[in-house]
């Protein structure tokens, strides 16, 4: 029966009746477009080399798919040899992209060993005459490399980006489809070379090939979209002079981790700390000097805590940390370890004799609600007792009002 598309013979089967050349002309100018528009992405975002790296894998597998669909029609120098000298490179290509990615260098010697490895077995007429030998040997490399694009993919999971997870599931049968091919090698014979005689399963295999060529070109594309979108959130919630969040990146994390203290009744402290005399330091030494002193007292305060303590840029000088599971006891002892850190650090910095100081205001939810509006109250009225104490000191944040009433009520 004739399907719906007037595509199926007699038998009706669809594969079997697609025109495999007509398939590879779509694929190569398909991987054409796909590479050119990885290059047209990679100027206008020249920060994300791995386009530029990716684009250039597709322009070369374009002529290789061209040269590779020509066996029989030219010579077998350009189908055989050349061919998969393009595909490994165009491979080792990929792999190297997937590297910068991930922001590891490539390694040249490597991406361009299967090219290297190929085009010296081609000089012995044992290996060109094993059909074999060649599928075995095409198919271990190109394999190889996109294993090694999963992998470089795989290490970099941790990063939040959704695309790479179906470019890896798409790479991942890829791959397998060449150990898969080397297997139907060893079975069936190929009289064709590359593809297996019988046409169903050759216009699969094509049909595949296009299909992929497809999909990971638009993966990729979204993939380095992911990253460049990631990074400007990123940006827009860190401070650029210290690296710390910023008070909008604070406040994004410290909702969370106030919510997740709340719920398991962890205690949480707040430290609030201010630099000491700051305007007279700029005055005195520049704003070169007061900026280093910034960035020395961010280093140093994150130095004084736990990785898993929040810590932020709030203001010009004005900095905040949020600990959690501290128990209000020890509290003094870390605000005091913070300040006597910065004490020592912040001494002097571009060799001049700064001899800077941290005042800190204290709260803590044994002291009032678990919110950070609260936490900062009662922080901020220590803060401004240390200041009045005669600044480079800690005050400890005493009950707010809706404690104190509270436990009046009680
Ligand atoms: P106190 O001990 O009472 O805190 O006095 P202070 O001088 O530290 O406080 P004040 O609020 O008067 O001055 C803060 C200064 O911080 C004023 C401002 O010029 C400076 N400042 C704010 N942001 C930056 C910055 O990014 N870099 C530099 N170098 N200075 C900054
Ligand atoms: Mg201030
Ligand atoms: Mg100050």
């Amino acid at each position: 029966m004739q399907s719906a598309f007037g595509c199926c013979g007699p038998d009706g089967d669809f594969f079997a009746n697609l025109d495999i050349a007509t398939l590879f002309v779509v694929t190569v100018f398909i991987m054409a477009a796909g590479g050119l528009l990885l290059i047209f992405a990679w100027v206008q975002n020249r920060g994300t080399h791995a386009l530029a790296w990716w684009g250039a894998a597709y322009l070369m597998l374009a002529p290789a798919t061209a040269l590779f669909g020509l066996r029989g029609q030219i010579s077998d120098f350009w189908s055989i040899e050349i061919s998969n000298v393009v595909f490994a490179l165009a491979y080792g290509a990929l792999w190297s992209g997937a590297r910068v990615f991930e922001g590891r260098a490539p390694r040249l010697l490597w991406a361009s060993a299967g090219a290297v490895v190929w085009f010296i077995a081609c000089r012995f007429d044992v290996f060109l005459a094993s059909l074999w030998a060649r599928v075995l040997l095409g198919s271990l490399l190109l394999g190889t490399y996109s294993l090694l694009f999963i992998w470089e993919l795989w290490r970099g999971r941790h990063d939040g980006l959704i695309s790479r997870w179906p470019t890896m599931a798409i790479l991942g049968f890829h791959a397998s489809l060449f150990f898969f091919r080397i297997l139907l090698a060893s079975f069936l014979p190929f009289p064709q070379g590359a593809l297996p005689p019988d046409q169903r399963m050759a216009a699969i295999m094509v049909f595949w090939w296009l299909f992929h060529a497809f999909a990971i070109t638009f993966l990729l594309l979204a993939l380095a979209k992911e990253r460049v979108e990631q990074n400007y959130k990123l940006a827009s919630l860190t401070d650029a002079l210290t690296g710390i969040p910023n008070r909008r990146g604070f406040s994004e994390r410290a909702e969370r981790l106030i919510a997740r203290c709340k719920a398991d009744n962890t205690p949480l402290t707040l430290l609030l700390c201010d630099l000491d005399h700051f305007k007279s330091i700029n005055d005195r030494f520049g704003h070169l000097a007061g900026d280093e002193l910034l960035i020395a007292f961010a280093k140093s305060l994150t130095r004084s805590l736990r990785p898993l303590d929040l810590v932020g840029r709030v203001g010009g000088e004005e900095f905040v940390a949020l600990l959690p599971g501290i128990p209000p006891t020890a509290v003094m002892e870390i605000a005091e370890r913070v300040r006597t850190t910065f004490a020592s650090a912040g001494r002097s910095v571009r060799g001049l004799k700064v001899q800077a100081t941290v005042s800190i205001g204290t709260a803590s939810t044994a002291v009032t609600d678990y919110s950070f509006a609260a936490l900062y109250a009662v922080a901020d009225e220590a803060l401004y007792r240390a200041k009045q104490k005669g600044r480079n000191r800690t005050e400890l944040g005493r009950p707010s009002l809706s404690m104190v009433s509270g436990t009046a009520a009680r």
